[in-house]
C-alpha cells in the first residue's frame, strides 16, 4: 500500500496552514497585553481549518481528530474573531467564507477509528507567542499505527537559510527534512554512539510540562554531560531525528502527576523518530497508545531517544 498521495496533500496542506500562522504572527503588535490569546485563538483556527479542508476534499471519508473545533466561533459575540479567521484563510484559499470556515474547523471533530487522521493546528502556542518554536502536526493513523507523520515548523534554524523546516516520515520508507526556503528533501538519522557533540537533551521551555529536575537527573544518569536545549513543540522529535539531540524526555510534572497526553501532541513527531532509526515509548517503556483514545490513558510521560540510549533510560528511570 502506498501513502504518496497522503504524504503529498498532508504536506501541502501543513504548509499552507505554516503560512498563515506566520502571517498572523507577523501581525502581532509587539506590545500585546501579556495573557491575550487572540493571536493563537485566529491562527489555530485558521490553521485548522485549512487542513482540514485539504484532507476532506481529497478523502472524504477519513475522520480528522483536531484539537480545536468551532463552538466558540459560530458565537454571535465571536463575528468579529470569525472575519478576522475567514480573512487569515482567505490568505490560502481566495474564495473562502466564513460559513465554510466554521464547516472546515468542525471536520476536526472526529473519532478515533480504523484509519483517522489526528491534527494539533498549532503545537507549542506558548512558543509561537514567545517568537520561539511551534509546529503544525498531521498525522495518519491505520490499523492502530502511525503511517504518515509530518511537522511543519516554521521557526526552525535553517544555516544559510530563512528558518522554516519540515520534517515528514512514512512507515517503512524512512524521514527526510525540507526547508522551507529550498524545497530540498533530504533523508535524516538519529544520533550515533559515537557522535558525542550531539549527545545533548532536549526538554520542553514549559517547565509546567514535565519535570525538569528529574529530566536533568536522568539525563546525566546515562552520561550525557551537556545542559538540555529547551525548545517548544513536537520540533523536538526534529531535534532528535535529524540528530541534533539524543534524548528528549517528558516526564510527569508533579504539580500534575495524573496529566494524560494528547495523540495530536506527540503521533507526528514519533513516526519521524522512529522513521529516522529512533525509538519512542512512554516512561515505563511501553509503547505509546495512538489507536483508543485522543488521550493516551495507558501511558504516562514520554521517552523520545536514539534508539542505542533508549534502555539505560528506561532502566535509570526505574
Ligand atoms: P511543549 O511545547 O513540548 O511544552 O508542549 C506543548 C503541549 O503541552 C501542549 O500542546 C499541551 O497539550 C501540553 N500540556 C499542557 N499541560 C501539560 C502538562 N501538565 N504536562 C504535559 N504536557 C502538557
Ligand atoms: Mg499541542
Amino acid at each position: 500500500m502506498s501513502y504518496d498521495r497522503e504524504k503529498q496533500v498532508a504536506i501541502e496542506a501543513t504548509l499552507s496552514a505554516a503560512k498563515l500562522c506566520e502571517k498572523v504572527r507577523q501581525d502581532i503588535p509587539p506590545a500585546m497585553e501579556k495573557g491575550d490569546k487572540s493571536p493563537v485563538t485566529v491562527a489555530d483556527l485558521g490553521s485548522q481549518a485549512i487542513i482540514c479542508k485539504a484532507i476532506s476534499e481529497v478523502f472524504s471519508h477519513d475522520p480528522i481528530v483536531g484539537e480545536e473545533d468551532a463552538t466558540e466561533l459560530r458565537k454571535p459575540e465571536m463575528a468579529e474573531n470569525l472575519a478576522k479567521v475567514t480573512e487569515y484563510v482567505k490568505g490560502e484559499i481566495a474564495d473562502a467564507t466564513s460559513e465554510q470556515v466554521t464547516t472546515w474547523i468542525d471536520r476536526g471533530n472526529g473519532q478515533v477509528g480504523q484509519r483517522f487522521w489526528t491534527l494539533d493546528p498549532i503545537d507549542g502556542t506558548k512558543g509561537f507567542l514567545r517568537q520561539d518554536q511551534y509546529a503544525i502536526a498531521l498525522a495518519l493513523i491505520e490499523d492502530g499505527e502511525v503511517k504518515v507523520g509530518v511537522m511543519a515548523c516554521p521557526a526552525y534554524p535553517v544555516p544559510n537559510h530563512k528558518p522554516g523546516m519540515l520534517f515528514m516520515a512514512v512507515r517503512g520508507e524512512g524521514a527526510i527534512m525540507m526547508p522551507f526556503a529550498t524545497a530540498e528533501q533530504t533523508p535524516i538519522h538519529v544520533v550515533k554512539a559515537d557522535d558525542t557533540a550531539n549527545m545533548r537533551f532536549v526538554e520542553s521551555v514549559e517547565s509546567a510540562h514535565g519535570d525538569q529536575d528529574r529530566q536533568n537527573a536522568i539525563a546525566q544518569a546515562v552520561g550525557i554531560k551537556a545542559d538540555s536545549v529547551r525548545m517548544d513543540s513536537q520540533a523536538k522529535y526534529g531535534a532528535v531525528a535529524s540528530g541534533k539531540a539524543a534524548l528528549y524526555l517528558r516526564l510527569p510534572s508533579p504539580k500534575s502527576p495524573d496529566y494524560r497526553e494528547n495523540i495530536w501532541d506527540h503521533a507526528a513527531g514519533a513516526i519521524v523518530v522512529e522513521e529516522a532509526g529512533g525509538r519512542v515509548t512512554d516512561m515505563y517503556g511501553k509503547p505509546l497508545d495512538f489507536a483508543s483514545k485522543p488521550k493516551m490513558m495507558e501511558n504516562q510521560g514520554v521517552v523520545v531517544s536514539n534508539g542505542i540510549i533508549h534502555d539505560t533510560v528506561l532502566a535509570a528511570l526505574k
